[in-house]
């Protein structure tokens, strides 16, 4: 446990995705944190994903940023703030105050976030402070506001419980927000008439909870809902007194409807006629239906269009707002809601107002006393690295996110980093492939370390409270940014000491001028001190001044909005959106490439990527591939596959799987310059953006595949990290003893034991280390292993001409028990398990380490037929979960097997 813990338990929030999470953080008693969901937070009460559970293995401060740096100095904080307030300083007063940028991220918490859009917005005067959320959910934002008249999510978790119909449209929920996807599945096997529709190219493992699978074109989302919302007007399921009292629009929309036919919309989303229909009479006979979507619907050039397709067939039917009804955006960062709050985005200001609207923005200007107010929208994400490579940025602060992994054209992103005149980034990690290529660093702190307040995706409110002290000098985010504004001479605005001051400003600014005219609405917060904010309890907004006087705050029932209208446009009518489906596909390279996550990473893996235990579940880049398209290819099980386009290269294991539809492709977003050789997917990824929204099409890009057959493959397990790995194609991951390795080479090295010495980091002076060696020079099959004096593993490497087919589950427990014995030593050379020393096989559930092969095994000799019988007799998936679905995968797989 770092030094200076608090010992009490603390309620905080997960700071990964946008589920929200409530987290009790303790004092394990064996000098490690420990971490258990929080059983009063309503997102979770007391689940947590393996994510969230494992948040006690990130927190070390091992390869921490602890100091701040200018051009790879440490400096001291005031030379830091000095130097990065001239930097804007001087280019403002050269360049104009557009010619500087934020850069921020859905990791920052609420009062970070309002402060950096405080300080860009207000006084520097400029737009030009945009979110990597940009990336995940602009376009849900702007389909609300053209439907609703404000980015209003009108639902709550609740409504996926109380619905007896989920369509779950472009979201793989049962990884990325697991505990939804927990909630989702309880309340199923409480009510089995509750329904499951999964729209997705992809069979991901969110359908093994589906009832039906819909595998649609990619970005073929408008056609099918607006098939759906004819067919929903021709059947008579519109709700005529909705329509009339509370909508304008619905001819246009329908006549846009009405362009494509049912037929065209079979052949447009690639279904056949039947399961469409299976669909649409689904949605039509059941009254509650909560549609929920992210970024398969969000990142798409067609993106904001999708959005309202959607919500289009909710108006129609009038099922929005109420008990398990709605539309329903997941968001995928812990605070994206709270950035879109407090205008983190280029195109809005704070609390909910709007850039172009001179009312809000005097609002805002007299609210804040600010000297400056831009009247136009600044650069969004794309738009803005690109103006960067251009030159037109040429002062960039970039806050916790790492743009030169996540961004579309990462490399040139990287490039336009490196080459641009001022680049600040403020981070917790010392490493990261953004911060390599910035002038200054300023050390942030960290998740645990840090007070403030975040929004998930219901709207919700709650606190993240530190409970470590910050390691080193790194300091709160805000207070970096409001010294920065006092050196820039806006010190008396930027004059706080402490967070909750932040917020209570903030809820101030959302009640000025409201009068239930915007949505967003804290007045109840207006009277809270340090000791309110610090006591609060988690709380969804609006939150009003009525409602705090009469004693309400937590407690109150779940909020929903729009079931009476009441919409936020100023005749306060929703407006239908009439859309049309995008004109063909895409040309070009063979393959369609899209991207996403895994269940137990979490964006570029700063965080999640020092967990041993979260690294077991997929612990390199991979492609999935169809079978058919790997036999053309040539490529193999397990063997590797290059992906390339004219933007770069992308070298990762081959995963033949036909969850994966033939021409289509799948890479995980997560891997970066630090974690893997050539594993930075949004290399490759094409610029495309949603016009409206400026999201990036990150799941539409066009490459070539090949197999990549290397001269030699390899796996190693080494208890220090390599100073440098010589290899073309490696990735490394922790594991509890040290780090694991993937490896292969075109060429051959000329001497394996130097080979093995050097990737074991093995110097001089362990000259005296049991160094064991096995080869067979005719079959290319090598392996070595080196032990200390006690016996203790320091490493083990296995090459092969073929990819290494020892377990690396085994060879990692072998290697993470300390001192071995003699036959043991032996054993892991020769990387087979000794008699009654079980293979686990790779692991599936994180939470107990529990295997595949112990899976199968449990399963076939047991007959077990469902996953509680497999959790009651293996333990795996009996804490938090989120590998129920790979768990009924492979309960289907033996059935499937045995009745053959
Ligand atoms: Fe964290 Fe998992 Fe909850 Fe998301 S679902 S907030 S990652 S514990």
């Amino acid at each position: 446990m770092p030094d200076g813990l608090a010992l009490k338990k603390t309620r905080t929030t997960c700071p990964y995705c946008g589920v929200g999470c409530g987290i009790l953080a303790s004092d394990a008693g064996d000098g490690k944190v420990l971490v258990s969901g929080d059983p009063d937070h309503p997102a979770n009460f007391g689940r947590l994903c393996g994510k969230g559970a494992a948040l006690g293995e990130t927190l070390g401060v091992e390869g921490r940023l602890l100091h701040p740096q200018v051009y790879g100095r440490r400096v001291d904080w005031d030379s830091a703030i000095a130097t990065v307030a001239e930097g804007f300083a001087r280019t403002i007063a050269a360049h104009g105050p557009d010619s500087v940028a934020f850069y921020v991220s859905g990791q920052l918490l609420t009062e970070d976030y309002y402060v950096a859009n405080k300080l860009m917005k207000g006084f520097i005067g400029s737009a030009n402070i945009d979110t990597n959320s940009r990336l995940c959910m602009a376009s849900s934002v702007a389909g609300h506001r053209r439907a609703f008249g404000a980015d209003t999510v009108p639902g709550c978790y609740e409504d996926l419980e109380e619905a007896d119909l989920v369509v779950a449209v472009g979201s793989n929920y049962a990884w990325c927000h697991p505990v939804l996807s927990q909630r989702l599945a309880e309340a199923k096997a409480k009510r089995p008439e509750l329904r499951i529709v999964l729209i997705d190219p992809r069979r991901s493992a969110s359908a093994e909870l589906a009832d039906l699978h819909l595998p649609i074109k990619p970005d073929s989302d408008v056609a099918l809902f607006n098939g759906l919302l004819r067919w929903l007007e021709e059947n008579g399921c519109g709700d005529d007194d909705f329509v009339a009292q509370h909508t304008h629009g619905l001819e246009a929309a329908l006549a846009s409807a009405r362009e494509t036919s049912l037929g065209e919309a079979a052949r447009l989303t690639g279904l056949g006629l039947a399961e469409l229909l299976d669909f649409y009479r689904l949605f039509t006979v059941t009254p509650k239906v909560v549609t929920l979507y992210s970024q398969g619907v969000n990142q798409s050039e067609s993106g904001t269009d999708k959005v309202n397709a959607i919500l289009n067939c909710h108006l129609l039917t009038g099922r929005i707002g109420k008990p398990g009804c709605g539309p329903f955006s997941l968001t995928g960062q812990p605070n994206a809601m709270g950035g879109r709050e407090v205008g983190g985005l280029a195109n809005q200001l704070a609390a909910h107002m709007d850039i172009e609207n001179p009312g809000h923005r005097a609002l805002v200007q007299g609210f804040w006393q600010a000297p400056a107010m831009p009247e136009k929208q600044g650069l969004k994400a794309v738009d803005l690295f690109e103006a960067v490579a251009a030159g037109r940025i040429k002062a960039l602060w970039i806050m916790a996110t790492n743009p030169a992994v996540s961004l579309p054209e990462a490399d040139r992103v990287r490039a336009a980093i490196r080459d641009c005149p001022f680049v600040v980034v403020s981070d917790v990690e010392q490493r990261t492939d953004t911060g390599d290529v910035a002038d200054v660093l300023l050390p942030a702190a960290a998740w645990g370390e840090k007070d403030g307040t975040v929004t998930n995706s219901e709207r919700r409110i709650s606190r993240q409270r530190a409970f470590l002290p910050a390691p080193g000098e790194a300091r709160p985010d805000w207070k970096i940014i409001c010294d920065v504004a006092a050196a820039l001479g806006w010190g008396d605005a930027f004059a706080y000491t402490a967070p909750w001051q932040i917020f209570r400003e903030y809820a101030a600014l959302t009640a000025d001028g409201n009068g239930g005219t915007r949505d967003l609405d804290l007045s109840g917060c207006l009277e809270w001190d340090g000791a309110d904010y610090e006591a609060a309890a988690p709380f969804q907004w609006p939150f009003t001044a009525g409602e705090a006087a009469a004693g309400e705050t937590e407690a109150a029932a779940p909020k929903r909005f729009f079931a009476e209208g009441g919409f936020f446009t100023e005749d306060r009518r929703a407006r239908f959106v009439a859309v049309t489906p995008p004109a063909g596909e895409i040309g070009g390279l063979p393959f369609l490439l899209n991207t996403g996550r895994v269940r137990d990473q979490w964006h570029t893996m700063t965080r999640s990527g020092r967990s041993p235990r979260l690294a077991q579940h997929v612990a390199e880049p991979y492609v999935e591939i169809h079978p058919a398209d790997a036999a053309r290819l040539g490529v193999t099980p397990a063997g590797l596959v290059e992906l390339t386009n004219h933007r770069g290269s992308y070298l990762a294991r081959a995963v033949i799987t036909e969850r994966q539809q033939p021409g289509q492709l799948f890479a995980p977003m997560h891997w970066n310059g630090q974690t893997a050789s050539a594993g930075r997917i949004d290399a490759l990824v094409a610029p495309r953006r949603d016009p409206v929204s400026g999201q990036p099409a990150l799941k539409m890009t066009r490459v070539t595949a090949m197999a990549a057959p290397l001269a030699w493959y390899g796996f190693a397990v080494v208890a220090r990290r390599p100073a440098d790995i010589p290899a073309d194609y490696w990735a490394l991951a922790r594991s509890q003893a040290g780090f694991r390795l993937e490896l292969g080479g075109r060429q051959v090295p000329a001497d394996w034991p130097t080979f093995a010495r050097r990737l074991f980091g093995l110097t001089a002076a362990e000259e005296t280390v049991e160094f064991l060696a096995y080869g067979d020079s005719d079959k290319g099959s090598h392996r070595f292993a080196a032990f200390d004096a006690e016996g203790r593993p320091l490493g083990v490497l296995y090459v092969a001409a073929e990819p290494v087919a020892a377990s690396r589950a085994w060879v990692c427990q072998q290697f993470d028990s300390g001192t071995l014995e003699c036959g043991a030593r032996r054993a892991l050379l020769a990387g087979r398990a000794c008699e009654g020393d079980a293979d686990p096989g790779p692991i599936i559930c994180s939470c107990f380490a529990v295997g595949r092969n112990q899976i199968l095994a449990a399963v076939g000799a047991q007959k077990l037929t469902s996953v509680d019988c497999v959790s009651a007799a293996t333990s795996a998936g009996s804490n938090c979960g989120s590998c129920r679905a790979e768990i009924q995968g492979l309960i289907d797989h033996v059935t499937v097997e045995a009745a053959e």
